[in-house]
């Protein structure tokens, strides 16, 4: 087994974007992304049921066929189709039946039939099950109108899964039905990933780490911590907090450190940009290899993206806004990727717009939305992105294309609900 606290190692440039780009667009942000990360290494074998929500490091190949023998579909009576034909049948009952667990060991000769139950492996000489509610019996003898379909009413052994056959493939995250399929197939333990750490970093002068604390005026409390935090839970992740830090070199640079010896990767928010104040951006360009990322998208300024002994370092913008969106957009597939679950695409619906918007070529945007009764999408009354609240008012996203757009009520807009996103 290989040692889970090993980080990835990735080359030093593998976030550098090409001389004299200055405006990337998000299709090329992400592919380069995509190019540049890889799936940690760490493995663990687990019983099913403690696997839930990891990713399968291996395929599960079935022990057992589902299901393992040819059954009774129904409550009825089995038979031979080759004994049977057009109009009225009537067959002989043989003595016993048929029961899930309870297998009938003797031979149905043809011309006879059993009473069969749900479950019930076929005896030898039956292979159709005619359901009850259509028969007539006397204890004796079973009545139904013929002809009836050759195997009506029973399950091929293996028709579901056979034995050997990948059930699920490496990179699933397991989720409640596929403990049952993993059971049925007798797949008692899997191999799954260790979950990806992920460190949660603040930065900033103002920021307050308590929100029960007092705060002077000039200060704020941690919005993007807890958010991060929960996010990278609700992604199946294990969250690592790494507190906030001044805007001193020396203080992110303690963070950091930590970070990189705990956790796979490291989201930062705040300091990102490139001003004088931007303490993440400038530490991460002299004792890391940042490479800054001007990304053609509203919200979210430049997307700091760095290896900090190794450690990749997703540096978010500090508004909490811009924070969420790049979180969505960018660190989402590209975690799920070194998580060892591939690149994840959230899925996309196209519904009317409920609003009308008109934007200009050159950077794609995001908008905060919800659906409104009809279905169309409407979007939070205020673009700017400290407004906190529309994140809570919304349930998902809208995303306008990097080309300009003009929207009216009732154009196609690409809709991201929330759940695509994983939470
Ligand atoms: P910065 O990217 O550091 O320039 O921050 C941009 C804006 O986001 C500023 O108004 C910050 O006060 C705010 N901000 C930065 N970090 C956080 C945080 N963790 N929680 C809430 N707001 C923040
Ligand atoms: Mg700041």
């Amino acid at each position: 087994m290989t040692d889970p606290l090993i980080p990835p190692r990735l080359r030093d440039d593998c976030f550098a974007m090409p001389q004299g780009v200055s405006w990337v667009p998000v299709e090329d942000a992400l592919a380069r992304l995509r190019a540049a990360l890889l799936p940690i290494a760490g493995t663990e074998r687990l019983p099913g049921r403690a696997a839930l929500g990891r990713i399968l490091a291996a395929g599960a190949i079935a022990r057992r066929s589902n299901p393992p023998r040819p059954n009774s579909a129904v409550d009825g009576y089995g038979f031979a189709h080759a004994a049977t034909g057009e109009g009225v049948q009537r067959l002989s009952l043989v003595k016993g039946r048929a029961a899930a667990g309870q297998p009938f060991a003797g031979v149905v000769p043809p011309g006879q039939a059993i009473r069969i139950l749900t479950g019930a492996i076929l005896p030898d000489g039956v292979d159709t099950v005619v359901l009850e509610e259509d028969c007539a019996t006397d204890a004796t003898t079973v009545a139904f109108d013929g002809p009836v379909k050759p195997r009506a009413n029973t399950r091929q052994a293996g028709e579901d899964v056979t034995e050997g056959a990948e059930a699920l493939r490496a990179g699933h995250r397991l989720r409640p039905p596929d403990l049952a399929l993993l059971a049925a197939l007798g797949i008692a333990e899997v191999e799954v990933y260790r979950p990806l750490r992920v460190g949660v970093l603040s930065t900033g002068d103002e920021i307050v780490d308590d929100p029960g604390a007092a705060a002077e005026p000039h200060q704020i409390f941690d919005a993007n911590r807890p958010m991060l935090l929960a996010l990278a839970e609700s992604w199946g992740f294990a969250p690592v907090d790494l507190g906030h830090a001044i805007d001193d070199p020396t203080a992110i640079a303690e963070c950091l450190d930590r970070g990189a010896a705990a956790a796979d990767v490291i989201l930062t928010s705040g300091g990102a940009s490139a001003g004088d104040e931007d303490h993440i951006s400038v530490l991460l360009r002299t004792r890391g290899t940042l490479s800054s990322w001007r990304i053609a998208m509203k919200p979210g300024r430049p997307l700091a993206l760095a290896l900090w002994q190794g450690t990749p370092v997703f540096g978010l913008p500090g508004n909490p806004v811009a924070a969420l969106v790049c979180a969505l957009i960018f660190a989402r597939p590209a975690l799920s990727q070194m998580a060892g679950a591939g690149w994840a695409e959230p899925q996309a619906f196209t519904v009317p717009a409920a609003f009308a918007k008109r934007k200009k070529a050159g950077r794609r945007e995001y908008l905060r939305a919800r659906l409104n009764a009809e279905g169309r999408a409407e979007v939070f009354a205020s673009e700017g992105s400290g407004r906190i609240s529309g994140l809570s008012w919304a349930t998902g996203l809208v995303e306008l294309p990097d080309a300009a757009a003009e929207i009216t009520p009732g154009t196609p807009v690409r809709y991201l609900p929330f759940a695509s996103f994983g939470f």
